[in-house]
């Protein structure tokens, strides 16, 4: 298996401590070594062939399934969205890093790639890929909600707030399972859509969370010069990287809630750097093309 390192939370001001588990693991990034964990364990010890899994090409489930398989020794398939991108010569780094960890990559259309859930397009991609373990988009399942469930620890009991970024759900399904009761989840979706508390919903088992929905910034990956000059005012500052995608409009919006009092003063917040730094590369690429301020 994996191994990790030990992580401390770190201290930002006195409200807000940040839970660095972005550093858990050198190749497989944060929430994405806990979503992996388990379902790792069930490929080896039930002798799949290898992983198949669902992405787009800013990935950081695509690149941490690739270095987790590299790591194991599994291959990977990764199907991505967007049929156009395999007759680029020039991948983006997301991409290029899945194959440079031996990930086979298979570019589908739009139209394609939406099916990704349902059976009759699964049992296609099973036939092609005999005896492969399929992980969902996000790589969000129960096995994946279990290894995010380790995410808090009893050291973690005194926060009365702890917050994280979300895609799926599926890390905050993790983080509310774990919990105690009296603690409060907070969850900043990091894409438009109601969608989300349907995952949440699936595999939470108590009800003390709630979505702050208003930090998405436009959708998913987008970004506004508000948040890139946020996030490199908050590394100067902590010395911490945040991604673009996801923790920086997580702490964006702690940060906002405490400016506003939506946070008490009094309150203990812990906040998850749940990874994703990979990700900064691609988006500074195309910050650079619109002639925008980059991420330091
Ligand atoms: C994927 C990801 C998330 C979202 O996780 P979900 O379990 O899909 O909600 C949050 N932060 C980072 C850095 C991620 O890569």
């Amino acid at each position: 298996m994996l191994s990790t390192k030990t992580i401390e939370n770190i201290v930002l001001n006195t409200q807000v401590s940040l839970k660095p588990d972005y550093l858990i693991h050198p190749t497989v990034s944060g929430n994405k070594y806990r979503k992996l964990k388990y379902n790792l364990q069930k490929v080896l010890s039930e002798n799949y062939k290898g992983i198949l899994t669902f992405g787009g090409a800013f990935s950081n489930h695509i690149a941490a399934t690739a270095a987790a398989g590299q790591a194991v020794g599994i291959p990977t398939v990764g199907i991505i969205r967007g049929e156009e991108l395999a007759s680029k010569t020039n991948l983006n780094t997301t991409l290029n890093y899945a194959k440079s960890c031996g990930m086979h990559l298979e570019f589908v259309s739009r139209s394609d790639y939406k099916q990704k859930s349902d059976s009759s397009y699964l049992k296609t991609l099973s036939e092609n890929f005999k005896n492969y373990y399929t992980l969902p988009e996000g790589g969000t399942n129960i096995l994946a909600v279990k290894g995010c469930q380790e995410i808090l620890t009893n050291k973690d009991q005194d926060f009365d707030m702890i917050c994280c970024a979300v895609g799926t759900g599926g890390t905050m399904a993790g983080l509310i399972n774990s919990s105690l009761p009296t603690q409060k989840i907070i969850g900043f979706p990091a894409l438009k859509g109601g969608f989300l508390n349907e995952d949440i919903c699936k595999f939470a088992t108590q009800s003390n969370w709630e979505l702050w929905e208003s930090y998405h910034f436009g959708g998913y990956a987008k970004v506004d010069s508000n948040l890139i000059t946020f996030m490199n005012h908050f590394k100067a500052t902590y010395k911490i990287p945040l991604d673009p995608v996801y923790t920086a409009k997580m702490m964006y919006g702690i940060f906002d809630a405490i400016r506003l009092g939506k946070i008490p003063k009094e309150a203990k917040v812990l906040a998850i750097h749940t990874g994703g730094l990979q990700g900064i590369n691609g988006m500074n690429l195309r910050l650079k093309q619109k002639h925008l301020e980059t991420i330091i």
